[in-house]
């Protein structure tokens, strides 16, 4: 198996399923310099390339590695708090932070690998002040760790501002080219406005990408229109709740929303007035259905979302709140809840992240030009709808190969 070596080589598999186009039987794509220099059936692209190694799966189905609009590295699958109530399990997990400091680190170090194992090839990961950015850097996934910063532990917004953005270019320092760190607004309830608009404006000025939470919980909808309940209780009474709008008017009124800006969640009474408002600011949306499900948020209008032409990707969140790093079970999850195809799932899961975080020019598709970040699916898919098929099999742990940039990170077979 390729290594970073200097030389082309074909990946091959019985279905290349390119999700750009339709399915390709015995398909291959020639990989150079870490990029896709071409697409087609295995005869022509081998023919064409005669000196290229060849790496052919017959019974196999090749597709675009996972793109994870959001996701915590930081939590392990032992000891997560209960769900039910989002304030109920957010309150548990603040109090177990200062015990969970002593294996955070290790527990990122396993999400990641299970995201690689997963065929997970890019990540956009949130974490306090972008702690998990080691772990993501040593995965061998392309990423970008959005750096969550709390105002009230840092000082006025000016400062905290100032702090978490000169903490994003400090971690942008020696980092692998493909990945990267910018700025998180953790949520509507943890950071005040004045602090929220300054992180959107910096952001936007640096043409850095910025990740919210959103319209997450009926707890979130409640603080924000009134300053009361779950919510208020953990974080005491604030001088920011309680303006009457839902939480997307909210978050437009303190500037939160535009193209650059991901925004999490969205699973609570989103309304039709929200969408318009979510469309009109071109912002993007990170689907995280297992993690509402768990949480008792509510579920996402996500087809409503893609009619209003609004740019959704898949979440897994954290492994506290969802039972899995694997973006594709999290995606067969949203296929059956939303009663989808499973084209529109496969599309979701790759290309619908890469849109959301402006990346879909490098990743996201088998295209020539792009880089090549693969997946190889144990299976061959039937044709009615192979990408339910695919979604099924890399759910329940068919993914025997995960490649980034032509880089093989994961190697079930071994060969
Ligand atoms: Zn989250």
């Amino acid at each position: 198996m390729p290594e970073g070596q200097p030389g082309p080589v074909i990946f091959a598999a019985g279905t290349l399923m390119p999700v750009s186009s339709p399915p390709i039987r015995d398909g291959a794509v020639l990989v150079e310099d870490g990029r896709i220099k071409s697409i087609g059936p295995l005869f022509e692209v081998g023919r064409k390339n005669p000196d290229a190694e060849v790496h052919f799966f017959p019974n196999y189905a090749m597709i675009p590695g996972a793109v994870n609009a959001h996701a915590h590295l930081g939590f392990r699958r032992k000891d997560r708090p209960e769900g039910g109530t989002f304030s109920g399990w957010l309150g548990k997990l603040i109090e177990r932070l200062p015990e969970k400091e002593a294996w955070t680190a290790e527990a990122a170090r396993d999400s990641a690998r299970e995201a690689v194992e997963a065929g997970t090839t890019y990540m956009a990961e949130s974490s306090p002040y972008g702690e998990c950015l080691p772990q993501l850097a040593e995965s061998g996934m392309a990423g970008t760790v959005f750096a969550e910063f709390f105002p009230h532990e840092i000082g006025t917004p000016e400062e905290a501002v100032e702090f978490i953005v000169g903490k994003a270019r400090e971690l942008q320092k020696g980092l692998p080219e493909r990945v990267h760190a910018s700025i998180s607004v953790h949520s509507t309830y943890t950071v005040d406005p004045e602090s929220s608009c300054l992180a959107a404006q910096m952001t936007r000025e640096l043409g850095w990408r910025l990740a919210i939470h959103l319209s997450e919980s009926p707890e979130e909808v409640e603080f924000v229109r009134y300053g009361t309940g779950g919510l208020a209780d953990i974080f005491g009474s604030n001088e920011w709740g309680g303006v009457g709008t839902s939480p997307v008017r909210y978050a437009r009124d303190v500037e939160l929303l535009a193209p650059e800006t991901i925004a999490a969640h969205l699973a609570t009474i989103v309304s039709e007035e929200d969408i318009e408002i979510l469309a009109k600011t071109g912002v993007a949306a990170a689907h995280c259905p297992r993690s509402n499900d768990y949480l008792g948020c509510g579920v996402s209008p996500v087809p409503r979302m893609l009619e209003r032409g609004i740019r959704v990707g898949m979440g897994t969140d954290g492994l506290w709140s969802s039972p899995s790093m694997n973006l594709f079970e999290e995606t067969l999850f949203a296929v059956d809840l939303h009663g989808m195809d499973g084209v529109t799932g496969l599309s979701l899961a790759t290309l619908g992240g890469a849109r959301v975080l402006g990346i879909e020019g490098e990743t996201g598709t088998i295209d020539v030009g792009k880089r090549a970040d693969l997946a190889l699916v144990e299976i061959s898919p039937r044709e009615e709808d192979p990408g339910r098929d695919v979604l099924e099999a890399a759910a329940g742990g068919g993914v025997i190969l995960t490649v980034v940039g032509g880089d093989v990170i994961y190697n079930r077979l071994g060969v």
